[in-house]
């Protein structure tokens, strides 16, 4: 399956402690791959104890974005601002856009 998600898209968070929450994919990682990871902006917050070290004299806890398996959220659509599936259309120039199962419109701009 190819992933269907990219950076600046709006997402839902399906399951998770994060579920229902809203936020815009910051990083795609290993997209290539068949094990996509994604970032999504403040989500997924993971807060980890450093010590004190040279570039952190005081130590303390910093708090990191974890990245989401694809399967766990779901596109906004832009235009009608509903969670939706996504589909694919060839256009005629040999492109190939996405767009919103549930209203038709394309998401992306071309
Ligand atoms: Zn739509």
């Amino acid at each position: 399956m190819k992933l269907k998600l990219r950076t600046g898209d709006k997402v839902l968070v399906r399951c998770g402690k994060d579920r229902g929450e809203h936020g815009k994919i910051q990083r795609v990682l290993d997209a290539k791959t068949d094990k996509p990871r994604i970032i999504v902006e403040g989500l997924n917050m993971c807060r980890k104890h450093v010590k004190p070290s040279q570039s952190l004299p005081q130590g303390g806890i910093l708090e990191k974005e974890q990245p989401f398996i694809p399967s766990k959220l779901m596109l906004i659509c832009p235009a009608c601002g509903q969670p939706a599936r996504v589909g694919r259309k060839n256009l005629a120039d040999g492109k190939h856009a996405r767009y919103c199962k549930k209203c038709g419109e394309l998401i992306d701009k071309l």
